[in-house]
């Protein structure tokens, strides 16, 4: 080994090293930037190391560097300005967005080597053939599914179950024919074109699969779709024998398969129940304020809210998906420091898929400067609310739906935040509208709760002239 080869083997190891460490910042709001910078680096000296084994290796000509520091220009411009431009709210179909690249990036790579190797004398060992395949047929299914689910999450395409007649058998014949493309693959009997036709069939099969996924579902979907990602690129990087490749591919592989695992033992969901149909609706359920059609719902204005929580001992703030849509997490903090300087005892019961992507309230709040010890868990919060006095929803629906506890609805074994235990609740919202689910939400009329009617950031800040009246 050349001294050239060690310092290139050299920055590879310290790249790993970075990425692990990186993720590891990420368990904590903050620590998490200050990891994504480190990872950031990680990859930047790595894609760099491996530039200067092409151009050493003469293995590069001055036109394919010219097309790769384009488009590696190209990307990172629109990377940077997406980036700063996407409100909080659209992330998840971001995060989405980004999965399908990642995937689709992927299996053009096995492609492409697949082609490239065409040309050349030879036949590739088993190893590159099973990892081409598994690259093309993950990243494509990846890539298809990932754009259906941003598409979804984004109203492009219905967020409710959607069913292609005779999907699920179209489903099981894209599988054989894959299975037979593969075989044929493996054994040396096509080439690229039938490589293609895997690809083909893992586009087709990535449609299939998520279209009749719906509602309450949509959270899983993504970290799994996040998690065949990483899958994808590792397969990658076993194609091009690329070590920083494997392992990054690993880590986002493994970290997405963990979350998804998560995830769906939160939601009580199995992840196989999801991928065989799902159970969520999306939009499917009938008006949107149904609930007001008949069961009697209170009404309060924002100073009888507000004297209610100033003269409270024990207040819990339930976020949801729409104080993000409101950007209301500063007015929230504010609020929650104003009655902690009162002596109100304050927490935040955080949901694990409340809003609208994994960790979104507590990335909120967290920009907020809401204090780590005041955000508690469902597991950790659910006892207390029996000695709550106010549990005050924020733009939170289907993650406080008492409906959850029974069969036969979408968000059905949901463990919900159990705030209809509180001794008395306000929830702030602009109507009796639905959640994502898209069904009705029995918590609005119960005795013990009483509707602010308002934007999220112009109730609390409502509340918080109201409660600073009563603290004076
Ligand atoms: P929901 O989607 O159930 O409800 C949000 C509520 O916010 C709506 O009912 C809406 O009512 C209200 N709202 C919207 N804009 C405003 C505003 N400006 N001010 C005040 N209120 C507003 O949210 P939850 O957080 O309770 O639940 C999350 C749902 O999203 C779950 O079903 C979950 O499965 C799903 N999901 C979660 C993902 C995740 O990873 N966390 C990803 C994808 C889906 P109104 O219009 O009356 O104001």
């Amino acid at each position: 080994m050349t001294t050239f080869d060690t310092a290139i083997h050299l920055v590879y190891l310290a790249a790993a090293t970075c990425f692990v460490l990186g993720l590891h910042l990420m368990n904590s709001p903050g620590t998490a930037l200050r990891g994504n910078r480190l990872s950031a680096a990680g990859m930047a000296a790595a894609v760099l190391a491996t530039g200067a084994v092409l151009v050493r290796d003469h293995g590069i000509t001055v036109w394919a560097v010219t097309a790769l520091t384009a488009g590696a220009a190209a990307g990172a411009v629109a990377g940077l300005i997406t980036a700063r431009r996407v409100p909080m709210t659209a992330m998840p179909q971001l995060v989405s967005l980004f999965n399908a690249v990642g995937g689709g990036a992927a299996a053009l790579i096995a492609l492409g080597d697949a082609v490239q190797r065409s040309q050349e004398a030879g036949t590739p060992g088993l190893q590159t053939t099973i990892t081409t395949v598994l690259d093309v047929l993950i990243g494509g299914v990846t890539l298809s599914g990932s754009l259906v689910a941003s598409g979804k999450l984004a109203g492009l395409v219905p967020g409710r179950p959607v069913t292609v007649p005779g999907g699920r058998w179209a489903t099981v014949l894209l599988a054989l024919a894959t299975a037979g493309l593969a075989g044929l693959y493996l054994t040396g009997r096509t080439g690229a074109l039938g490589l293609s036709g895997i690809g083909v069939a893992a586009l087709a099969a990535g449609i299939l699969l998520t279209l009749p996924i719906g509602g309450a579902d949509m959270p899983v979907v993504i970290s799994l779709l996040n998690a065949c990602t990483g899958t994808a690129v590792a397969m990658a990087g076993f194609v091009l024998d690329s070590s920083p490749l494997i392992i990054a591919g690993a880590l986002v592989g493994a970290a997405g398969a963990i979350l998804t695992k998560l995830m769906a033992d939160a939601m009580n969901r199995s992840i196989g129940a999801i991928i065989a149909g799902g159970y969520g609706t999306g939009d499917s359920a009938g008006p949107a304020a149904a609930v007001g059609a008949g069961a009697p719902v209170r009404a309060i204005t924002a100073e009888d809210a507000a004297l209610q929580l100033a003269y409270a001992h024990k207040v819990v703030i339930v976020p949801g998906y729409g104080l993000a849509a409101a950007q209301a997490q500063h007015e929230t903090v504010a609020l929650a420091r104003a009655l902690t300087e009162r002596g109100v005892q304050v927490s935040y019961g955080i949901h694990p898929v409340a809003g609208r992507m994994p960790g979104h309230m507590n990335v909120l709040l967290a920009e907020a400067d809401a204090p780590y010890e005041q955000l508690k868990d469902l597991d950790e919060i659910n006892p207390e609310f029996p000695g709550t006095d106010v549990a005050l929803v924020v733009g939170a629906n289907d993650v406080t739906n008492p409906a959850a506890r029974r069969p036969g609805n979408p968000v059905s074994g949901m463990p919900i935040l159990d705030v209809d235990r509180a001794r008395t609740v306000i929830v702030i919202k602009r109507s009796l509208g639905h959640g994502y689910a898209g069904i009705d939400n029995e918590l609005y009329t119960r005795p013990g709760t009483a509707m602010l009617f308002a934007d999220a950031k112009k109730g609390l800040a409502q509340l918080l002239a109201g409660v600073r009246e009563y603290a004076a």
